[in-house]
């Protein structure tokens, strides 16, 4: 199999988004946890390798994507993705701009889309302004956020300090007459030398028109969203054979382990909701004593009951530890605990890993030395069951970034695996 589809995404669970969003037309995944080491082999149809390059340094980045570029083109794609966040999430330097230009530059093509518009999560552009919900970008929660700050709404203004080339757009009036106007304009952007277009989209018949028109075009970026008709877009038109391998869900003994570091509401509802066995992390007492105590609790634990440990706590409790510890101390010697509590499970046998928190998802398929996941069913929007290897075992592993999923999560995941 070569690959159809090379993406590059600039976070951890936005690329799980993108892999799930993919993964919906059943064809296989695979997610790629930093650019690997190794040259492809077995590479799946479409591949997503995930970065965490939001706000890092714009040279490195630019270095990261271009190498992950190199390794999607010797997996045999020809067409990709640059996945970043629907709030189009970056700061006055990049990185969404100069990744792409380097990107099109190493693709020897002058020409992307910028379409970070998910309706259905409440992402719209409209004349090249993006909005969440009914408040324009600027005044949406995402004006105070702590690295990226978006205190513009117009994506074209946001990307012109970005990029070295003219910026333009393909405004919405467009998009509705359909793939082949949009096809027009674009040419004719084109012919002005505009390199870089914001395509406007304010409903989901949107996203199919924009796939339509510009499924051939070597570099397409943008949110999860507007990836989504791709693969139904190839199956069609011969691009992916329908003989294109399947995900194999593989058999796994029922040993599950659910470990939580999300303070988020969403995660807090669902630890409450749990029914199964619980313990709860105290991180002062782990930074007093380390984490023996949560280590004995769980040897004494029989794993096919899904035994669940969780750090997760309300505000007030959260602001007294990062009080005394420090918000970084408090967060790391957690993130320590449920890491080593993940490789103690899997020792003890356990094969099912359900990990509530983006950071805390980091910090355990590090732990696990989970460098690649093949995706399988969605649990919740945004968030599948992925199949992994650790130390030399299948595993299935499921990561849940804070507010996903509703209340009964947890059970959700379990019955998901064995559905
Ligand atoms: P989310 O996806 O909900 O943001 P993350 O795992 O990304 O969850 O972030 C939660 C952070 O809070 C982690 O660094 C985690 O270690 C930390 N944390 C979890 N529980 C506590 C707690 N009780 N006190 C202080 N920090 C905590």
């Amino acid at each position: 199999m070569t690959t159809v589809l090379g993406c590059i995404a600039d976070d951890f669970t936005g690329a799980t988004d993108l892999a799930g969003l993919l993964a919906r037309s059943g064809v296989r995944v695979s997610l790629r946890i930093g650019v690997p080491d190794a040259p492809p082999s077995d590479p799946a149809a479409f591949e997503v390798i995930a970065l965490k390059c939001r706000t890092a340094p714009v040279a490195e980045v630019v270095a990261e994507c271009r190498a992950a570029l190199k390794w999607l083109q010797a997996a045999g794609a020809k067409r990709f993705f640059w996945k970043y966040c629907s709030t189009f999430d970056s700061t006055p330097q990049g990185n969404i701009g100069p990744v792409a230009e380097a990107l099109m530059a190493d693709l020897g093509t002058d020409q992307t889309i910028y379409c970070p518009a998910f309706p259905e999560n409440g992402r719209a552009i409209f004349m090249g302004n993006l909005f969440v919900g009914e408040s324009p970008l600027a005044e949406s929660p995402m004006k105070d956020h702590p690295l990226t700050p978006m205190r513009d709404s117009n994506l074209m203004r946001l990307l012109a300090p970005q990029v070295t080339k003219p910026v333009g757009l393909a405004n919405r009036l467009t998009v509705a007459k359909g793939p082949d106007a949009l096809r027009a304009r674009l040419a004719d952007l084109a012919g002005q030398g505009v390199a870089h277009v914001v395509v406007d989209a304010v409903a989901n018949e949107d996203l199919y028109t924009i796939a339509e028109a510009c499924r051939e075009m070597p570099l397409i970026t943008g949110g999860s969203a507007i990836a989504m008709p791709l693969p139904a877009l190839y199956l069609a038109d011969g691009t992916l054979s329908a003989k294109a391998p399947r995900v194999q869900k593989p058999d796994l003994p029922p040993e599950t382990i659910l470990l939580s570091g999300s303070c988020s509401a969403m995660t807090r509802a669902q630890v409450a909701a749990y029914p199964g066995p619980k313990y709860r992390l105290d991180p002062l007492l782990l930074a007093a004593q380390g984490p023996q105590a949560a280590r004995d609790w769980l040897a004494a634990q029989d794993l096919t009951q899904a035994p669940l440990i969780y750090a997760t706590a309300e505000p007030e409790v959260v602001r007294i530890a990062q009080a005394q510890l420090g918000t970084a101390a408090a967060g790391e010697v957690v993130e320590r605990a449920l890491a080593t509590l993940a490789t103690a499970a899997r020792d003890m046998g356990a094969r099912r890993f359900v990990v509530a928190g983006g950071e805390t998802s980091g910090a355990v398929t590090q732990a696990l030395a989970v460098r690649l996941l093949t995706i399988g069913a969605e649990i919740a929007p945004g968030v599948p069951w992925c199949f992994a290897d650790s130390a030399g075992q299948p595993i299935a592993i499921t990561l849940k970034s804070g507010n996903f999923g509703t209340e009964s999560f947890f059970a959700d995941a379990l019955e998901r695996l064995t559905a």
